[in-house]
């Protein structure tokens, strides 16, 4: 008898992997992980919770707008990532999902189009009352005067958010000739340029556009962003309309709008995705049951997608998507990597023996947007117990409890500092200052307090010391370390001729102990001497 053949060997570390997908996504995802060797199971009748209960062994997600709770995850103790096939991730619980070690991933850009054209097929329907005219007519009705509108070409439209979709918003507004304003606290002007989009602040835009579209996610700084304010500023019959998330307008506000300015607001987002009466219906001119990327064409796109970005992360490692990592889109890591090493040094060079009470920041260049996520790492670089991935806001909190204060200075761009940062620790008593930059992908401290152009590479067993500039100095210090047995792999000696000051500092094999630091202290008169290790 002739032996069964062998089954093809199964090949790359994905065997067997299980991926769950408890929505009526396209279904081109399930045949592109299956094709790949992945158990997949695409139910969207069973229960989640239940779906999750019989396939504890789910190490992916893929999910549309299905709540993705604490308890979900807790239900799956080998889940590694959540792809949302779409751009809003609201309806997963993304800081739960980083505490665990769970990647959630979104597919953004795939349905922006449709949610684009969306915007525009809202903006042209309420602008010529498409659909009460429908309803007139069929009733018999023929009411021209009454449903007199108005041409999109030429009027003013205010893009708030140019992210994937704004940016397509813009694009498709051009060929109406129409007149853009954007606000998007990370766009360049540059960036703006090319779209035709011109810059203005959030309060000119919704003062000067006849149609405002949101294209913003919602989160603690956009929740209730479009309020009483905001709408007080809105010209007589202006259009406001919302394809993004329902948090994001203050709906009470919006109905006084509507009262008092003839507010027309053209709405796709809810709370909550369910039938049943809306209380957004007495304010809204045209409301939709999140119809945004419900097209055949998004669906195909977001479900490709999200196969082709699992197999990417799970084959490959790539992150790219991760919403949830420590760091927004458009930040190089990098650079708080920079500012967690400039918190170190500077909290070595000020000594730990006081408190810190202020720590005073400066971004030059493209760093200016993101002040906030330099927060954790900061801390993190005066407190060894402080996480440095840990979320901005809790970052703060934490210095705040310290007493610690935490000022982002206005930085003066004039200085030509390009993409740099300054961080100032103080205790009371003394301040160190550092700035710092990356250069060919190496971290670099520029300055230490007067001491600039120094470029230093933050890295190493690095002893520094501060002394009355006078010959012979340099030489007493390496025959301290020499008698120590520390043997010196480069130095710096640096000098502020003004203040008749220098200092060296000197990379070595081995971290200094204190006994070298107390023994070149003395011999020099030093000002101060300082060892600190930096990975
Ligand atoms: P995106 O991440 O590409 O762009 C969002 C932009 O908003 C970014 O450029 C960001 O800098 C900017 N932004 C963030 N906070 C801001 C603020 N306070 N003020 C001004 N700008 C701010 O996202 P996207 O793909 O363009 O999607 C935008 C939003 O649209 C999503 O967050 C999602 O909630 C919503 N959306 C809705 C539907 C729908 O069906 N209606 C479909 C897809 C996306």
């Amino acid at each position: 008898m002739r032996a069964a053949p062998a089954p093809p060997a199964t090949i790359g570390i994905h065997t067997m992997k299980t991926v769950l997908i408890p929505t009526k996504l396209d279904k081109v995802a399930a045949q592109m992980l299956a094709a790949k060797g992945y158990q997949v199971i695409q139910d969207s009748d069973t229960d989640l919770m239940a779906l999750c209960k019989d396939h504890p062994e789910t190490e992916a997600l893929i999910v549309r707008s299905e709540k993705i709770t604490p308890a979900i995850m807790d239900l799956l103790p080998n889940l590694r990532t959540v792809v949302r096939a779409g751009a809003g991730y609201n309806t997963i619980d993304i800081k739960y999902a980083r505490r665990k070690g769970i990647d959630v991933m979104n597919t953004p850009g795939a349905n922006s189009n449709a949610v684009a054209e969306e915007v525009f097929a809202m903006m042209l329907a309420v602008s010529r009352h498409l659909i009460p005219a429908d309803i007139d007519t069929r009733a018999g009705g023929w009411s021209k005067k009454k449903f007199m509108g108005h041409e999109i070409t030429g009027r003013t439209l205010g893009i708030v958010g140019l992210g994937n979709i704004g940016q397509l918003v813009a694009k498709h507004a051009q060929g109406f000739d129409m007149k853009l304003l954007g606000y998007d606290p990370i766009v360049s002007k540059t960036k703006a340029d090319e779209m035709g989009v011109q810059l203005v602040s959030l309060q000119e835009l919704f003062a000067q556009s006849d149609i405002i579209t949101l294209h913003i996610p919602e989160n603690k700084e956009t929740l209730g962003l479009v309020n009483a304010s905001l709408l007080a500023l809105v010209k007589k019959d202006c259009v406001l309309i919302n394809c993004a998330r329902s948090g994001i307008v203050n709906e009470d506000d919006l109905k006084a709008a509507k009262a008092e300015k003839g507010l027309l607001y053209c709405n796709d987002v809810y709370p909550a995705d369910v039938p049943g009466p809306k209380s957004i219906a007495d304010a809204a001119a045209i409301m939709l049951p999140h119809l945004g990327a419900n097209t055949y064409e998004a669906n195909f796109a977001a479900a490709k997608r999200a196969g082709e970005q699992l197999i990417g992360y799970f084959e490959q490692g790539i992150t790219k998507f991760v919403v949830n990592k420590d760091i927004p889109d458009g930040l190089d890591p990098l650079y708080q990597k920079l500012a967690y090493q400039l918190a170190r040094l500077a909290r070595a060079l000020l000594g730990r023996q006081s408190a810190i009470n202020a720590i005073r920041c400066s971004y030059y260049g493209d760093l200016k947007p993101f002040a906030k996520w330099f927060i954790a790492p900061i801390a993190a670089g005066l407190a060894d117990n402080s996480d440095p991935h840990q979320a901005p806001e809790e970052a703060a909190e934490l210095l705040k409890e310290k007493g610690t204060l935490l000022e982002v200075r206005d930085a003066d761009d004039k200085k030509h500092y390009g993409n740099s940062m300054t961080i100032d620790l103080e205790n009371g008593t003394s301040r160190v200052s550092l700035r710092g930059t990356i250069t060919e992908n190496n971290l670099i401290v520029s300055r230490i307090d007067d001491f600039d152009h120094i470029y230093l590479v933050p890295k190493g067993n690095l002893m520094i010391v501060k002394y009355l500039d006078r010959p012979g100095v340099l030489a007493a210090i390496t025959t301290s370390c020499a008698n120590a047995g520390l043997n010196i792999e480069d130095m710096h000696a640096p000098r502020d001729s003004a203040a008749r000051s220098a200092l060296a500092i000197l990379y070595l094999d081995k971290p200094a102990p204190a006994a070298l630091l107390a023994e070149v202290k003395a011999k020099i008169q030093a000002e101060s001497a300082v060892a600190i290790e930096l990975a």
